[in-house]
């Protein structure tokens, strides 16, 4: 069989890797328009900091290396300009000599991947100060400028994971950084009380995060915003979206999918079952919800690129969806993020619920114990599980991957109680992050108490509610809730004629865990109204800080404590 693949990177080299391993006769040919195949693509950024120090480590196989080890024929520097399904060909086109060539194929793979999206509405996209981050040519270009021009500061616009990681390498090396977002949150697969802890972080290492603005036209030494904020920039990368490479399949009669990615049945077939798609330029379904959509990852890329070369030797496969799991760092954070968030819940009418915990990520005698900001998200009345977000310094992936699992098993709130994970001080709490939040969200989903989220507290205070602290004095003293009042846990039974029962009653401590059991209590002792705030102090400061910093607003709290 004669299998030609357009694209060499994570798709590409996987489709003509795995074709291989089944068939050693098979001739397998990659056409790469760059000048690299098989690249890391996710480890561009990391060049900036200087984690990665050497560009061309990068690159982690060269078409030599194809050629002998693999019998595969990596051709770079070749774009292919045509396909035509009816003569089962390609036409290609030498980008060093000009030569245009024709090549016969028995099965076809387009993994050509997406492109940064530049709009022209923007004045000043085309100057030489503008950068993308695609490959090992783009960031070899960006770093190559910021060296020669000295630059000091950069303007990223977009604040997905491209941007943010872009951010982050570049003020590592001791750059400012202006981060641009359109939205009112960067990260768009978290929600918004998540992303929260993010701009904290942000703000907190000195980035200039510009939310809710859009770039108007950029200039020598400076880009304009639509509001008129001007912001110095001495380069700017964008990053503000992806959009799937399909000229070659439009143009070939390949059917384009209702979000603008090449349409591919379950075992990645066009509508010419010969020629095969994968990767960022097609259209994929969700698991969760059966909605077409596009997902830019390339863990599903590589599945994908599997899946397609095992059909093309007859090997099936069970395509179960996508469900869009992804991780970040950010300083001293992880995120991760899997499956459905409350946006998608609410605009899809989901009828969901979460739990919000905020759990040590280990046993918190052990060095580096740290909190775990938990966000559980689920069906109600089934406790099927839909989503998960997580931002801590501690194994956070390790938490939402548990949960990605549950979800591609269609697992409920009961399982995730019940699953038995691996416990060792070192790694985790015996009841770990993700049973201890499935355990109050079965309470929550059986009505065992009542709550209320982070969100919900400014208005509270602004209304004036009864709020108490149920901390130790020494807490309260550092910083607490503004109208609160202070009845430690160790006091309540003492002090209950000055809990109302007439009125809602809202409790917090530190982190949610004595609150709760203070709430239980003073639910078998006859309130009705007393609600548990999700998060307590520590889910209420991290998701006040960012916006108090940067409006006039009033503080809900005297102080902040982080700890
Ligand atoms: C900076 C950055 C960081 C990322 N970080 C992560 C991460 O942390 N985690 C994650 O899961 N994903 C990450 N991704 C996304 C991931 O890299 C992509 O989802 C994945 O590479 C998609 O694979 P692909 O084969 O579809 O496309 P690509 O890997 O982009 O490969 C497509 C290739 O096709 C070539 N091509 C296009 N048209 C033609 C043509 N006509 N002829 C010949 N060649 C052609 C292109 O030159 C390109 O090299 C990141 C991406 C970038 C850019």
């Amino acid at each position: 069989m004669r299998i030609l693949v357009i694209g060499g990177v994570a798709g590409g080299a996987s489709v003509a890797a795995r074709a291989r391993r089944l068939d050693e006769k098979s001739e397998v040919i990659m056409f790469e328009k760059g000048p690299n195949v098989s690249f890391s693509n996710c480890c561009l950024p990391f060049h900036l900091s200087g984690i990665i120090e050497d560009s061309d480590s990068l690159v982690l196989m060269d078409p030599h290396e194809f050629a002998t080890k693999y019998n595969i024929e990596a051709r770079v520097n070749q774009e292919v300009i045509a396909i035509h399904p009816d003569k089962k060909t390609i036409k290609v086109k030498n980008l060093e000599t000009g030569e245009v060539y024709e090549e016969k194929y028995d099965k076809l793979a387009l993994s050509p991947g997406a492109n940064a999206l530049m709009p022209e509405s923007i004045e000043g996209t085309n100057g030489d100060n503008v950068f993308i981050v695609k490959n090992v040519v783009d960031i070899k270009k960006l770093q190559g400028y910021i060296v020669e021009k000295d630059v000091k500061e950069v303007a990223v616009v977009g604040g997905g994971f491209i941007g943010v990681e872009v951010c982050e390498n570049l003020m590592k090396a001791g750059k400012k950084v202006h981060l641009i977002q359109s939205n009112n949150q960067i990260m768009s697969p978290l929600d918004f009380d998540m992303a929260q802890i993010l701009h904290k972080e942000l703000y907190d290492h000195g980035c200039d995060l510009h939310l809710e603005e859009r770039i108007s036209a950029i200039k020598t030494g400076q880009v304009i915003l639509e509001s008129g904020k001007q912001v110095k920039a001495d380069a700017v990368v964008m990053a503000i979206g992806v959009t799937p490479e399909t000229k070659l399949a439009k143009e070939c009669g390949i059917e384009i999918g209702e979000t603008g990615g090449i349409l591919v049945n379950h075992n990645y077939q066009t509508n010419y079952p010969d020629i095969y798609a994968v990767g960022d330029a097609i259209e994929v379904t969700h698991k969760l919800t059966n909605e077409k959509t596009r997902l830019a990852m390339a863990g599903p890329a590589q599945r994908q690129a599997r899946a397609a070369a095992d059909h093309m030797f007859g090997r099936l496969h069970n395509n179960k969806g996508i469900i869009g799991s992804c991780c970040i760092h950010l300083f001293d954070l992880n995120i991760a993020s899997t499956g459905l968030n409350v946006k998608d819940c609410e605009r899809l009418g989901i009828n969901y619920d979460i739990a919000y915990t905020i759990p040590g990520d280990k046993v918190g005698l052990m060095p580096k114990a740290n909190p775990l900001f938990f966000k559980l998200i689920y069906e109600v009345p089934t406790g099927k599980i839909l989503g998960a977000q997580g931002v801590g310094k501690g194994a956070v992936d390790k938490r939402v991957d548990t949960i990605a699992t549950m979800i591609s098993m269609n697992g409920t709130l009961e399982d995730l109680k019940e699953l038995e994970l691996c416990y060792s001080p070192y790694y985790g709490t015996a009841k770990d992050v993700v049973n201890h939040t499935a355990l109050v969200a079965l309470n929550v989903m059986h009505n065992e108490f009542k709550q209320v989220r982070v969100d919900e507290v400014r208005e509270l205070v602004q209304k004036d509610a009864f709020i108490i602290d149920v901390r130790e004095k020494h807490e309260w003293d550092k910083g607490h809730v503004v109208n609160a009042k202070h009845i430690a846990m160790s006091e309540f039974r003492q002090r209950l004629s000055e809990i109302p029962k007439d009125r809602p009653v809202y409790i917090y401590c530190r982190s949610s865990q004595r609150s709760y059991n203070v709430v239980r209590a003073l639910q078998t002792l006859g309130y009705d109204k007393v609600y548990n705030i999700a998060g307590s102090f520590l889910g209420i400061c991290t998701y006040e800080y960012y916006l108090d910093q940067v409006t006039d607003r009033k503080k809900i709290v005297t102080d902040y404590n982080f700890s």
